[in-house]
């Protein structure tokens, strides 16, 4: 009938045309009508973060192949790939770590904990106490005769230096309730160090492992953590010969690891660090012409892969914690998967703890698997009832629940990060200060250790120390001591079921460490610590329903998670044209290739159809972030390559100023004296100029209250940048006194992080609209200067948005030099 026709009608009107002029189906375009309803707020998002000048023609487009895909067309700019289409979908939200967002422990992870926010406040209030926690279960006035030496962190400004040490006083001696074990932890004491080696698991099988190795080019071996992978394998190599015409390295995820291995190992060959046995991680390079076994960060050894893609320097590599995933490690698969096709003379061993070996044997060919025995003990899993609200809490508690009523052992507490890990031993130090003051028995005595990354290795080094008789040692660490370091003696596992994780965080546009549940089989692998020397227990502070259903089975691989950025402009210098194409274990989502293809694209290192331009082949070489880089080259570009260099060098290390919370008010004084109104980057600048009108001097930087340290590594690290500069040609060149050519240069790398003025130290970014706050330890701040314009560094996330390190710039730069991101208004 008539109505029901003209219904029709209309509604085959609404037909959408597509760009070739035919018409959708009405199914087609009625779900696309229903997309982009559903999407016009993401649109928005994914428009401004497209980089389209505002009033752009934008026009939507239905994928017919891929329904869930939305293309946004924006004229005027022209991304480097797929001809002239920005192509964004949903998919370029990030994969989060999590099973079920609405769950208990993501909750949980969410919140934070409470205890860790009350200490916050009692440190800022009571200024005399930090970190005494290391003389824990001393008398009273010991503790407090900490004060006078312990250097305190600025938990928002600082990480902690590495003349963050503290005298260790003799502890009064206690007597003690605690009988004598016969923990192993007295083992080392008694033997020799070839003895400790003989000891390990590894060693009983070192003939039948160097025969595998000798019969085939790629082996896989799987090891319980403290079988002997990372400190033996080296050696047995070296052993076998295959040091005689090349070296053989070895790879680790984390820098900590590379350092403190190849020192035990420098021990064990009884030879200086640095000699027959070295490390190399970003900017520190500890081998010399002796060196033959080499460990390094997985980064490294990427990089090396730059200038020799043989790698011809190394007879065998060993790729160690493989299955840790780390986004380097990724990669290197499939560069390395290349290397031994190409050179029969190399040999590749892959090193898992955990069940991922079949995955890595197959990405090679089927290579063979070789399993080290394991010699653990069972380890009894204890869990919590209901969900612990607070696990920094739970986990302090239930240390010291074990240490008044458990036989000897030691502990080991996993916490997230450095926050949690202080709060945490804080917290432990003042129950046992309460205990030894109000009991009129001895209390034993307990040994709190943290570790994190960014621990001063000395300090780190303490958790392998051992305790005095009779006391007992309870190490609060990060994932790290999962798989990547071995404490023997562990008879105790405290497991909070939480971890850090870098994820792309689209709110923010970058990669931010995150909270989140670990995986099923990390929570095994922390349980499996408290089974190494004997029978142990494993306190989980999550239900055994969260462990069944919220957590993941498996960790997801960093290369799924985070921005490639770097990753993308590695491999496009390794021609790799299509990197869809490349042979990744696990692919990337494509939209995160895209998504990084696109920021580099900003940064002007690819050109329209995705090539590297002549910058970015110069940004290659650097081993530096994509936009520090670009700051150094413009530098070059603009005449102030030598100021440019400095600041790029300060960025590279942690922050160098040095708060002392009880002297908070004169090193604030101290700080303002270097500061340059319109740029905290030109205040890093003034600092190191000023320390090398001094000499350099140690002192001079204790009077001024900065970490000598940490400007000693900013200065390593321009040296290095330096020769990187001189053997591409580039002269050093120097604008000064215009420092306005440095701000420039500054906003040519970070206009994508440029923030508008929209109240008193408030700002928004100009492409999302997120809140950003001058930091009060910023130079603008403490200047009064409140520039309508600023980029900055990096967004750091604490109680509030905050920007690290900003610089005023000028709004016509940011039309000149992000063109697609701003325009002037007529
Ligand atoms: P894996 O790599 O299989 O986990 P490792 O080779 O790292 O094992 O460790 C073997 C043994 O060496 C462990 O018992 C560990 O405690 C010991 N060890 C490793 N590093 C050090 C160190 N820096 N100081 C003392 N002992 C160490
Ligand atoms: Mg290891």
């Amino acid at each position: 009938d008539e109505v029901s026709f003209q219904k029709k009608e209309a509604e085959l009107a609404k037909r959408l045309v597509r760009r070739d002029g035919t018409k959708m189906s009405l199914a087609q375009s009625k779900k696309l009508s229903q997309l982009t309803a559903d999407n016009a707020q993401w649109e928005d998002r994914q428009l401004l973060r497209s980089g389209a000048v505002r009033g752009t023609e934008v026009q939507t487009e239905f994928d017919e192949e891929e329904e869930h895909r939305v293309i946004l067309l924006v004229h005027d700019t022209k991304p480097p790939f797929l001809d002239g289409r920005v192509v964004f979908t949903k998919q370029a939200e990030p994969i989060m770590p999590l099973k079920d967002p609405t769950s208990d422990m993501a909750i949980i992870s969410r919140k934070g904990s409470t205890l860790v926010r009350e200490i916050h406040e009692k440190q800022s209030s009571n200024k005399s106490r930090q970190r005494f926690w290391e003389l824990a279960g001393s008398k009273l006035g010991d503790i407090l005769g900490v004060e006078k030496t312990a250097e305190q962190i600025d938990a928002d400004t600082a990480v902690v230096g590495e003349d963050g040490e503290i005298d260790f006083k003799e502890e009064a001696k206690f007597s003690q309730h605690l009988k004598k074990g016969e923990a192993v932890s007295d083992f080392a004491k008694s033997k020799s160090i070839a003895e400790q080696r003989q000891y390990l698991p590894i060693f009983s099988v070192r003939e039948e492992l160097l025969q595998v190795v000798r019969e085939n080019q790629v082996v896989v071996v799987v090891g319980e953590t403290g079988s002997g992978k990372t400190t033996q394998l080296t050696q047995y190599l070296h052993e076998d010969g295959y040091t005689i015409g090349g070296i053989v390295g070895c790879t680790q995820p984390r820098r900590v690891a590379a350092m403190s291995v190849a020192k035990r190992v420098s021990e064990e060959m009884d030879t200086e660090l640095g000699d027959k046995v070295g490390y190399a991680i970003r900017f520190e390079d500890v081998t010399g012409p002796n060196t033959i076994i080499k460990y390094m960060t997985d980064g490294v050894l990427l990089r090396e892969t730059l200038k020799d893609s043989d790698l011809d320097k190394y007879r065998i590599v060993v790729m160690d914690e493989a299955h840790e995933r780390s986004l380097n490690t990724d990669v290197l698969f499939g560069i390395l998967k290349k290397v031994v096709a190409q050179r029969r003379d190399f040999k590749l061993i892959v090193t898992s703890a955990t069940l991922n070996a079949q995955k890595f044997s197959n990405f090679f060919g089927s290579v063979p698997i070789f399993h080290i025995p394991g010699r653990t003990f069972p380890v009894n899993i204890l869990w919590s009832k209901t969900p612990v609200e607070d696990y920094v809490e739970g986990a302090v508690k239930q240390a010291m629940t074990i240490h008044i009523t458990s036989p000897p052992g030691d502990i080991l507490i996993f916490m997230t990060g450095q926050d949690e890990i202080e709060a945490a031993c804080y917290a432990l130090a003042e129950r046992m200060e309460q205990m030894v003051s109000s009991s009129k028995k001895a209390v034993p005595k307990l040994l709190i250790l943290p570790i994190y990354s960014q621990l001063p290795a000395d300090l780190q080094a303490k958790i392998f120390q051992k305790a005095e008789d009779g006391a007992r040692k309870c190490i609060v660490a990060t994932n790290i001591a999962e798989t990547s370091l071995t404490v023997d003696g562990i008879y105790y596992v405290i497991d909070t079921g939480y971890g850090k994780m870098k994820v792309y965080n689209p709110r923010m546009g970058m990669d931010a460490l995150q909270v989140f549940p670990v995986s099923r089989a990390a929570a095994d692998q922390r349980a499996g610590r408290a089974g190494r020397t004997g029978p142990g227990t494993c306190y989980r502070l999550y239900t055994e329903s969260a462990y069944l259903n919220e957590m993941l089975p498996s960790p997801v691989p960093e290369i799924q998670r985070t921005n490639l950025g770097n990753v993308v402009l590695l491999l496009k210098s390794l021609k790799v044209e299509n990197l869809l194409d490349f042979d990744f274990m696990d692919p990337p989502p494509q939209d995160n290739i895209l998504n990084s293809m696109y920021q580099l694209w900003v940064l002007g290192a690819l050109n329209n159809v995705g090539g590297l331009t002549e910058l970015g082949w110069k940004m290659v070489e650097f081993p530096l972030d994509p936009p520090l880089a670009k700051m150094l080259l413009m530098g070059e570009q603009l005449g102030c390559l030598e100021e440019v260099l400095t600041i790029v060098s300060m960025l590279s290390v942690p922050s160098v100023f040095f708060r002392p919370k009880d002297r908070a008010e004169e090193s604030d004084a101290a700080r303002e004296r270097f500061f340059v109104p319109e740029s905290d980057h030109l205040t890093l600048y003034n600092v190191y100029q000023q320390w090398k009108q001094h000499d350099y001097r140690g002192d001079w930087c204790n009077d001024h209250f900065l970490h000598v340290k940490g400007l000693r590594k900013a200065r390593e690290v321009r040296s290095q940048l330096l020769d990187i500069l001189k053997t591409l040609k580039i002269p050093l060149t120097s604008c000064w006194p215009d420092t306005d050519i440095v701000r420039k240069a500054i906003c040519s790398a970070y206009f994508h992080n440029a923030a508008r003025l929209k109240g008193v130290g408030e700002y928004v970014n100009c492409r999302n609209g997120m809140p950003c706050h001058l930091h009060p330890s910023s130079a603008l701040y403490g200047m009064g200067c409140t520039p309508e314009y600023v980029v900055y560094h990096e967004l750091i996330l604490t109680t509030k948005e905050y920007m690290q390190c900003a610089t005023a710039v000028e709004p016509q730069w940011l039309a000149e030099l992000g063109p697609m991101f701003f325009s002037v208004k007529e």
